[in-house]
């Protein structure tokens, strides 16, 4: 099912009644089967967007649609969705097989809906009982969860624990998935093993899914799309790569980038681009002249033989090995220190002067307001 946000808008009334926009006139549109990752740093407004999507936020100002449906004004049971959170909301006195069952059990809607299923599709099941088990042992099944049917929460992993969580926001086939940090929880190891997991569910089942994550390298390993949200406002949405190549602006370039991105200063003058003091290239298309700054991602910048077109000259500072990523540090002509990935040379040595090339597509410049003017 396709999910479009038109002007989405949520005020929340602080007790000094000013009022907090925490989402701001957002306009997008996910399509049907993508698993999306809705991203940002802490307070951008990813968990109240969720929310609204959900039926559990009303929104202040705005649509939304699910396929051609205005659902803005619907509540939450009736919108078809399912819902995943970081704390796993399960529970405790109940089974995990109980768990699992309870949105199909406890809700009037949801009890007529499937006998009415149960009636049109002759299940082979024997009877209504049955067949209610089935929906629970295939959720089960999915989330490769079955042997602990007859346990308890407590009984349970974080990462188990999460996974029954995801077979009851399932069990009812909802056409929309919603997750809130649904890995957070979790230890780093657990983390990628249940991160690939919610892929493998999501593209077996194609329901549409929305993840809200901080972590960018989750977002970006495991979605279809990443929609990047800052201070309640759309920065960007696409395809996880397209938007590590070509970030709308320096925000996105600096959140997607995990910290390994140089912002260095520079100016653009007649035409040429200054890397600090330095003239470094010609601009391939005129530009005003003005204080600019310059992205450069630690993995772009390489080591050149010699003097060759755009190389720039720097000494080497310092050296660092983190786990198996090792890196130099090297100072430029006017001071500024820069960072770059160590590939192969282990034997710099400290005040070795290098000759320093970036691939001229990977070189991001923005203007002072944190524009991208140049890729
Ligand atoms: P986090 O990653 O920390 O969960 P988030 O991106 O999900 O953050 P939201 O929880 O959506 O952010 O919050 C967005 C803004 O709205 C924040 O400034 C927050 O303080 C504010 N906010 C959220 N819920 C409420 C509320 N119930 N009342 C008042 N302000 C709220």
């Amino acid at each position: 099912m396709q999910v479009r946000l038109e002007q989405l808008t949520k005020a929340f009334e602080s007790r000094k009644k000013d009022s907090v926009i925490a989402v701001n006139k957002l306009d997008l549109t996910i399509e049907s089967g993508k698993l999306i990752g809705l991203l940002g740093p802490s307070g951008c407004g990813k968990s109240t967007t969720l929310f609204m999507v959900a039926g559990i936020h009303d929104v202040t100002d705005g649509k939304i649609y699910f396929d051609d449906r205005d659902v803005t004004e619907l509540s939450a049971d009736k919108r078809g969705i399912g819902l995943v959170f970081q704390n796993y909301a399960l529970y405790p006195h109940l089974s995990v097989w109980d768990n699992i069952a309870f949105p199909l059990l406890n809700s009037k809607d949801m009890k007529k809906r499937l006998k009415k299923q149960f009636a049109e599709q002759h299940s082979n099941s024997p009877n209504y009982k049955a067949y209610i088990n089935k929906l629970v042992e295939d959720a089960a099944k999915l989330v490769e969860i079955t042997a602990y049917l007859d346990r308890k929460p407590g009984e349970l992993s974080g990462g188990q624990q999460q996974r029954v969580a995801i077979a009851r926001a399932i069990v009812k086939s909802p056409s929309i998935l919603l997750m809130d940090e649904p890995l957070s929880n979790l230890d780093a190891r657990l983390r990628i093993q249940t991160r690939d997991e919610i892929k493998r569910i999501q593209q077996q089942t194609g329901i549409t899914t929305i993840m809200v994550t901080h972590d960018q390298e989750e977002a970006l390993a495991i979605s279809d799309e990443v929609i990047v949200l800052k201070d309640g406002l759309l920065q960007q949405q696409g395809a996880p790569q397209d938007v590590y190549d070509n970030p709308a602006n320096q925000f996105v370039a600096e959140f997607i980038s995990r910290s390994q991105i140089n912002m260095v200063h520079g100016k653009i003058a007649t035409n040429k681009l200054y890397l600090g003091q330095e003239e470094w290239f010609p601009l391939p298309a005129p530009l005003m002249d003005q204080e600019v700054t310059i992205g450069l991602r630690y993995e772009n910048i390489k080591h050149a033989m010699e003097n060759i077109e755009r190389s720039f000259t720097a000494s080497v500072t310092a050296k660092a090995r983190i786990g198996g990523i090792s890196t130099v540090q090297v100072r430029l002509a006017d001071g500024q220190q820069i960072t770059l990935l160590n590939d192969h040379d282990e034997s710099l040595r400290e005040s070795e002067r290098l000759n320093l090339v970036v691939k001229p597509q990977s070189i991001l410049v923005f203007n002072q307001k944190g524009e991208k003017i140049l890729q």
